[in-house]
């Protein structure tokens, strides 16, 4: 499973890292919780939409993202599926950044995206410096052992559903190469595009890969990119296609370089996340950068356009903030009904 198990206890659930992902302090964390058990029954007690709903109330009421502008989202559409019906739901502070959903198709959108959003990506602090808007990572470069298991337990998944195993990947925003790093250990062939040439020169280091700089458009129209069109079984994005404003053009550039009935794999944030009604704007998937928030619905909606038909979407996570609130089965239910905050979605090339 790509997703580890909420009964397997790891440092990566540790109290440090829930504070990071919800960017507050501890001493708002304690009062939360104090508020909480204030008014709320013991976990024993209580349904998991009470104890969910008491932990909702207990963080608003300490932690305020604060109203959005009127009229933030007027005259746009949905990216998706062209709705004409965008509603603003949730704010980040700073900014604010405000996300919108599609009336039709449930995407989200952040409607009000700052001009140099993608300036960040080609910084080597990228990688080491999480900004206050949520952009960026806090310590990517000596995350190798977990980035290196976690692509491999995400490959193992995809490659379960896709039946024969892949022989050639094509990782789009490698990063520093850890997920090929494992792919390779399984007898792989890979290639990395990377926007970034501070990822590439580290994937160099680390691994000796060679990574494509620039969008995977512009590694298929090079020559001497080393990334062939029709050539790939495999193509691999991890919390990339969040970032990309035009996902459609993505999404053939995948499969342009898919030969046919090649598969597709992305991991996404979810906007039908739980963790987005508890936390709100506080939700740890609302970065200044992140333009789209998907729904499974959108998700379809998107592959469909672009040649590609679903094999699987779920939803699951890594790290279980409500983990204190739910019991291991009332989690793994909540994911199984589609509500974790990260997606993640196999799909094949239509011929
Ligand atoms: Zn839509």
């Amino acid at each position: 499973l790509p997703f580890s198990d909420p009964d397997v206890g790891d440092a990566w659930c540790e109290r440090q890292l829930l504070l990071r992902t919800l960017q507050i302090d501890e001493g708002v964390w304690n009062a939360v919780i104090a508020d909480y058990e204030r008014v709320l029954p013991p976990l024993s007690q209580g349904s998991p939409s009470q104890r969910l709903e008491g932990l909702r109330e207990a963080f608003a009421r300490r932690v305020s993202h604060g109203a959005w502008p009127a009229n933030v989202a007027s005259g746009q559409g949905c990216p998706v599926c062209g709705g004409a019906e965008l509603e603003p739901v949730v704010a980040k502070r700073p900014g604010p950044s405000v996300w919108a959903r599609c009336a039709k198709c449930a995407h989200g959108t952040l409607v009000n995206a700052g001009e140099d959003a993608t300036r960040a990506y080609t910084s080597g602090q990228y990688y080491a410096v999480r900004d206050a808007t949520g952009v960026g990572y806090d310590d990517y470069g000596n995350e190798a052992a977990y980035r290196e298991e976690k692509g491999r337990r995400l490959l193992e998944r995809v490659i379960g559903v896709a039946g024969a195993p892949p022989s050639r990947l094509l990782e789009v925003g490698s990063g520093y190469g850890y997920t090929r790093a494992a792919a390779k250990r399984s007898g792989l062939e890979t290639a990395g595009v990377d926007l970034n040439p501070h990822a590439a020169a580290e994937a160099q280091r680390k691994y000796g890969f060679e990574t494509f700089t620039g969008s995977l458009e512009q590694a298929l129209e090079n020559p001497g990119s080393g990334i062939e069109s029709g050539h790939w079984d495999l193509v691999l994005y991890q919390f990339v296609l969040e970032h990309i404003a035009d996902l459609a053009r993505e999404l053939r550039s995948a499969r342009e370089a898919l030969h046919p009935g090649g598969w597709l794999s992305f991991l996404v944030p979810s906007f039908e996340a739980v963790e987005l009604d508890v936390f709100g704007g506080s939700y740890r998937s609302l970065r200044a950068d992140h333009l789209h928030l998907f729904s499974a619905s959108s998700v379809r909606q998107v592959l469909e356009r672009t040649g590609f038909v679903a094999r699987l979407i779920e939803t699951g996570c890594n790290l279980h903030l409500l983990r204190g609130f739910l019991s291991a089965e009332e989690l793994r239910s909540l994911y199984a009904a589609g509500r974790g905050p990260d997606l993640l979605v196999v799909a094949e090339r239509v011929s």
